[in-house]
Formats: C-alpha cells, sequence, structure tokens
C-alpha cells in the first residue's frame, strides 16, 4: 500500500511503476504529470524555450496529419474496391480537426500505429 502524494489516499499501486507518487484518479494523475514538467523544465532550463515549444508543437502536428493520411488512404482503397462515390476529403478534414483536438498522446493511446504497423512495408 502506499499513499497517494496529492490526495493522501492509500492505493496499491501497479508493479511496473518504480518510484510511485500518485494513485490513478485523473485529478492525482494530472497533478504528477506537472509536477514531472516543472522538474523536467528546471532540469532543462536551455532546452525549454518558446522555440523548443513550438518545433515540438509542428512534430506533433506533423505526425497527426501523417496518423491521419494513413487512415484515409486505408479508407480511398476500400471506397474504390467497392466502387463508391464518396467524397472522402469532407471527412479527413473534419476528422483531422478532431484528432488535432484530441492530441498526439491520447492518440497513440488509441492507436499505437508505430508500434504495430510499419507503413513502409505496406
Ligand atoms: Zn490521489
Amino acid at each position: 500500500m502506499h499513499k497517494c502524494k496529492y490526495c493522501n489516499t492509500s492505493y496499491y499501486p501497479r508493479p511496473q511503476v518504480k518510484n510511485p507518487q500518485a494513485c490513478n484518479k485523473e485529478e492525482c494523475q494530472r497533478a504528477r504529470q506537472r509536477d514531472n514538467e516543472k522538474h523536467w523544465r528546471e532540469q532543462n532550463k536551455t532546452h525549454y524555450s518558446k522555440d523548443y515549444f513550438e518545433i515540438q508543437k509542428d512534430k506533433r502536428k506533423k505526425t497527426i496529419t501523417e496518423k491521419t493520411n494513413e487512415i484515409f488512404n486505408c479508407l480511398e482503397v476500400g471506397k474504390n474496391m467497392l466502387n463508391k462515390n464518396i467524397n472522402l476529403n469532407i471527412f479527413r478534414e473534419y476528422f483531422e480537426q478532431k484528432f488535432l483536438q484530441l492530441g498526439i498522446r491520447l492518440i497513440n493511446k488509441l492507436w499505437p500505429m508505430e508500434n504495430t504497423i510499419n507503413s513502409n512495408t505496406l
């Protein structure tokens, strides 16, 4: 049993976690994440600049666009195979916006493509 650093409740940490700090309540996990990020920024003061943040943001957006394209390339194949007259571009824009709202962390949890499919071999 461990005591959560943020809400003081006792909980059983997952065995994979080396140094458990927080229970699995969303607000405790968010607080832990905030503390980790704060600590990281203090340790990496030279890294943490607006430029660095913007570059990372652009990288995430690029990854989301690539994932959207992979999904829609698959849909395109299906559409052509079934000989359906559907304009996928409307859906592509909608889904790309939705994916951008979700953010790369959630998308990777939902669809860990890199780990399961190597798109170069398809
Ligand atoms: Zn907690």
